[in-house]
């Protein structure tokens, strides 16, 4: 059962207590026993009996937050599951302990060097294991969180780009596994500079939080991604999303009905937005970049065509796509819109 832990949180804030899980891997049932009967109030506990399993779950939990890890295991030892983990971006960044019998020196160094976080020797103190692992969990809980904020765009309170880029690229993999479409769009508030000239920066920015919690709002299945770009240009980002030109045309209608007045703007008596979007079916040859440009052309082209309007080119997965590399980004496809 997932016991919330409050405990190892207790510094941070309310909103910030998540569930945190502890993969506990050897060889040994006691010893797994015993440890998970140690931490079961700290914390979610999973088990593992050997190295493979290990792996697997580390993979298949997105959401380990740390592994104690047995070195003497028959198979894999502990030392080449710390290796594998560390090779695989998914799982390169959780924090691990040893919890060993080995007691040399070499041994210790040899665990820390591999990135192990900390190293515990048995027979163990459990008042010792419990405090370590309170304390890691807590640096990792503050590490997630200052990964959050740094993710976060401080005006609007949506993704930055920074996070964009992250999804972006794993989205671009997945796509590129999947065969599955990858759609993204690119969003500008029409004559924003003219808003800022008319009303001012403080309402120009008031503006902005609200384009952008609309955008948010309209977006809306699990995987999408809604991102400020700079400026007053957004980005968004729809793995598997075959139909794009729908939703772009419910975040230009959900700006439009927030009615907000735009006494400058040569397009409508309130603010409105200009969307360009993709539909691609990427291979390992694209680049991802080409494919924001892409956006960012039509985008452009939406502009040119009076603003607060939608253009989308549809990609075809047998067919017309995809135009390879360059020729994605130099090319816009005449077809559009
Ligand atoms: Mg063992």
């Amino acid at each position: 059962m997932p016991i919330w832990n409050n405990r190892c949180l207790k510094d941070l804030k309310v909103s910030d207590a998540f569930l945190q899980t502890v993969l506990i891997v050897d060889d040994d049932r006691i010893n797994r026993a015993v440890l998970a009967e140690l931490l079961q109030r700290e914390c979610r506990i999973l088990l593992a009996k050997d190295g493979e399993t290990a792996l697997q779950r580390a993979r298949d939990e997105r959401s380990i937050d740390l592994i104690l890890l047995d070195v003497s295991m028959p198979g894999m030892d502990g030392y080449e599951v710390l290796r594998r983990l560390r090779s695989e971006p998914q799982t390169a960044n959780i924090a691990v302990i040893f919890i060993t019998a080995l007691t040399n020196e070499q041994d210790e160094e040899r665990g820390l060097s591999l990135g192990a976080a900390d190293y515990v020797v048995k027979p163990i103190s459990p008042a010792i294991v419990k405090a370590r692992v309170r304390n890691h969990l807590k640096l990792v809980a503050q590490r997630n969180e200052l990964e959050r904020l740094s993710e976060k765009d401080g005006l609007t309170g949506i993704a930055n780009r920074r996070y964009f880029d992250k999804a972006f690229e794993l989205a671009w993999r997945h796509a590129i596994r999947s065969g599955e479409p990858l759609s993204v769009g690119m969003i500008d508030v029409d004559h924003f500079k003219e808003y800022n000239d008319h009303y001012g920066h403080g309402a120009g920015d008031e503006a902005l939080r609200q384009v952008a919690q609309a955008l948010e709002r309209a977006a809306g299945r699990p995987y999408d991604v809604v991102a400020r770009y700079g400026g007053e240009e957004f980005v968004m980002l729809l793995p598997g999303l075959h139909e794009l030109e729908p939703l772009l045309e419910r975040l230009r209608r959900a700006v439009l009905d927030l009615n907000l007045p735009h006494a400058r703007s040569r397009t409508a008596e309130v603010v409105t937005i200009s969307c360009g979007g993709v539909v691609a079916f990427v291979s390992q040859t694209d680049k991802p970049a080409a494919l924001l440009g892409w956006a960012d052309k039509l985008l452009y082209r939406a502009k040119q065509q009076g603003r607060n309007r939608v253009l989308v080119w549809q990609g075809q997965k047998e067919g017309l796509f995809l135009p390879l590399g360059q020729g994605m980004a130099s090319k816009p496809p005449e077809s559009a819109g």
